[in-house]
């Protein structure tokens, strides 16, 4: 084997190693991102079922036709979400993807089922808390610098 030949399978080598460690990461960040996705609808689906069995009165576990349909709902949204690796919830979110409505259903659902939660899922709870007092308190920050300038 001459050296040049060596030289080229050696590159050639490397080159395939690297794009076989690339194609690694693009598959664990796209199985993040998926689980992220099926753990957002697991959790808005429990949140409405906490809802749906406290508000309507309904078997535990089941919904009612309203309750089907948000949940439906915001499966698609989450489903459709552009923001799914960076997200945390949708109430910290700037675009707010749902229509108005619905955006008014699924912030009654989390006002209700929200200090629920802290009993069925602790640690989530916990997290949400700790961004939507983040979010308060940057929001306060903007209107703040607003305040000052318009003074
Ligand atoms: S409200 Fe924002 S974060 Fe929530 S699903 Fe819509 S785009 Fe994604
Ligand atoms: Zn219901």
């Amino acid at each position: 084997m001459t050296e040049e030949k060596r030289a080229w399978d050696d590159r050639q080598e490397t080159e395939e190693k690297s794009a076989g460690g690339r194609r690694i990461t693009e598959e664990k960040r796209a199985a993040d991102i998926e689980k992220k996705r099926r753990r957002e609808k697991e959790t808005v689906g429990s949140m409405i079922e906490i809802y749906c069995h406290g508000v309507h009165r309904t078997k535990r576990g089941t919904l009612c036709d309203a309750c089907r349909k948000l949940r439906d709902y915001a499966d698609l949204r989450t489903e459709k979400c552009p923001f799914m690796e960076t997200k945390t919830f949708c109430s910290a979110c700037k675009v707010h993807c749902y229509s108005k409505e619905m955006q008014n259903e699924i912030r009654r659902v989390m006002r209700y089922a929200g200090p629920r939660m802290l009993f069925v899922h602790p640690a989530l709870a916990l997290r949400h808390v700790k961004v939507t007092l983040e979010n308060k308190r940057k929001a306060s920050r903007e209107t703040e610098g607003l305040s000052k300038e318009q003074i």
